[in-house]
């Protein structure tokens, strides 16, 4: 009951980081940032990556995702990509939380040796860890910076 409360607590917390970070004039985090956070949800063709497993197929958007293990529920903002040139998805949250920490995400959190996480290794490997991490807390991310 107590694990309920504190899952409820942080997702309720995190929405309203991401939230406020958006403010009232839709700032968006930047193009590399959500390079990386579109790398890290949908994978890459060219880097050999596969989607996320924690990505799903949403029901009510064609050709669309959310994902899975945020429970953050079906809806526009937390489609995982632009469903027109005007829409604003997950993504592009100046801060925005994913359940796995992966790169580009504002919790992203470098992979310790006793993990057995593929996907964030080989962007890892292929980017560098200190890269992500500046990446992540550089200016793209302080929340002021709209997208060009
Ligand atoms: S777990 Fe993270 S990387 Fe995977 S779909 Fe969710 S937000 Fe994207």
């Amino acid at each position: 009951m107590k694990n309920y409360f504190r899952r409820r607590y942080t997702k309720a917390w995190q929405l309203a980081v991401a939230s406020i970070s958006r403010g009232l004039v839709d700032r968006k985090a930047g193009s590399e940032l959500k390079d990386m956070r579109e790398i890290s949800c949908h994978g890459s063709e060219e880097l050999n990556l596969p989607p996320c497993d924690g990505r799903m197929q949403s029901t009510k958007f064609k050709d669309s995702f959310i994902c899975g293990p945020c429970e953050c529920g079906d809806f526009e903002h937390t489609q995982l990509k632009n469903l027109s040139d005007e829409h604003y998805c997950k993504l592009d949250y100046p801060r925005v939380f994913c359940p796995k920490q992966m790169p580009g995400f504002s919790n992203f959190t470098p992979l310790t040796i006793s993990e057995n996480d593929m996907r964030k290794k080989l962007i890892q490997d292929t980017f560098g860890v200190e890269y992500l991490v500046e990446l992540n807390h550089g200016k793209e991310n302080s929340g002021g910076k709209e997208v060009e």
